[in-house]
């Protein structure tokens, strides 16, 4: 049996030649060609014979497989992604001028079972492996520089494609990991954010093995009540639990965690919801996302008015907490934030 080339950290390459007494410097030559020269034939240059033939028989290199391609009026991009067992997830490049930050997914689905998101709907198929987390960043990136030569490729990942990020921590992990690499794509931490419901034995993972990834908290009501209709791993970890939790992580100076709010039309948009939070929240090295809510085929929630977003935004701002409106970027595809489903896109 092979192995996918694209599970391995740099770490772990370095090993895989070292116990077959081949040369260690193949490891930066082959983190080079595939990440850094953006290569996917097997790399031939400047190795022995010997370290040639063992990366024929020891490796694979295959990809995910874009089978469908949907590109929004903001040029925003989602990739309908097949992977070798013929389930598929969704990755999402969402355009800002000539950049690009790249939505991930960690999983087929989803068991979060959030009421207001599409994935959610779809259950939990399986968790995806390292090299089909980082597959989707190296077909994407492919894109981009046959599709849009001009624009400059990825700098930003979040994970916040289809899936619990912090439920499928090894894999989550060990792409990081693979991305962080000086000697591959070199992607500084501080470019890396992971969102997450709330799911607490992922959060304390994340404080212990990889502090300095960003990471994003689903807040969505500062309330039990509504906490719990909206995110259900909320009964299990409550909010409380998780703000402690959080609070007891040393913060470096500039360091934030970012609370995502996602604002449902006369659910959890009015001024008392807008002081709870900004009460919950003040005096926190927090930066605040509002995400008004995206609907989708089925979905019993509306988007709040502009002017009812934008109260929201002035209130929470008047806890000195900073109080960002996240775009709707590609809802005219079914792109953006809570809109991924894969049976919607076949
Ligand atoms: N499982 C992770 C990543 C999910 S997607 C998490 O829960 O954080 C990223 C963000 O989109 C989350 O904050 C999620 O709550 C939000 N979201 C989900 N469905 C949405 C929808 N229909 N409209 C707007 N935002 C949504």
């Amino acid at each position: 049996m092979k192995n996918s080339f694209y599970q391995y950290n740099f770490q772990e390459l370095t090993q895989l030649l070292k116990n077959r007494d081949l040369s260690i410097s193949g490891a930066s030559l082959l983190y080079n060609w595939h990440y850094k020269q953006k290569q996917i034939d097997p790399c031939t240059k400047n190795l022995s014979l010997t370290t040639q033939v063992f990366i024929k028989e020891y490796f694979t290199f295959s990809l995910p497989k874009i089978t469908n391609v949907h590109q929004s009026d903001d040029s925003t991009v989602k990739f309908l992604m097949q992977m070798e067992d013929g389930l598929s997830v969704e990755t999402v490049l969402i355009a800002f001028q000539n950049k690009y930050t790249i939505c991930l997914s960690t999983q087929v689905g989803c068991a979060m079972k959030c009421s207001f998101c599409f994935t959610g709907t779809q259950g939990l198929k399986r968790h995806l492996k390292t090299d089909e987390i980082v597959g989707q960043f190296i077909v994407a990136n492919r894109w981009l520089r046959e599709n849009r030569p001009d624009d400059q490729l990825l700098k930003n990942i979040v994970y916040m494609g289809q899936g619990e990020p912090l439920h499928n921590f090894d894999a989550v992990k060990a792409s990081c990991e693979i991305f962080l690499d000086q000697h591959g794509t070199s992607i500084g931490a501080q470019k890396i954010t992971i969102s997450t419901a709330g799911y607490l034995p992922g959060l304390i993972r994340w404080n212990e093995e990889m502090p300095g990834v960003n990471i994003a908290l689903s807040l969505h009501s500062p309330f039990e009540n509504k906490r719990n209709q909206l995110i259900p791993i909320n009964k299990n970890y409550p909010l409380p639990e998780i703000l402690k939790y959080l609070e007891s992580i040393p913060l470096k100076r500039k360091q934030y965690i970012i609370y995502e709010y996602l604002l449902i039309k006369d659910f959890n948009d009015s001024i008392e919801d807008a002081h709870a939070t900004g009460e919950l929240l003040k005096g926190k090295q927090a930066i605040i996302n509002l995400i008004p809510f995206n609907p989708f085929p089925g979905s019993t929630y509306a988007r709040p008015h502009k002017t009812q977003i934008e109260q929201f935004q002035k209130i929470i701002e008047s806890y000195k907490l900073p109080a960002l409106i996240r775009g709707t970027k590609g809802d005219d595809i079914l792109a953006a934030c809570g809109q991924l489903n894969t049976k919607a896109s076949l």
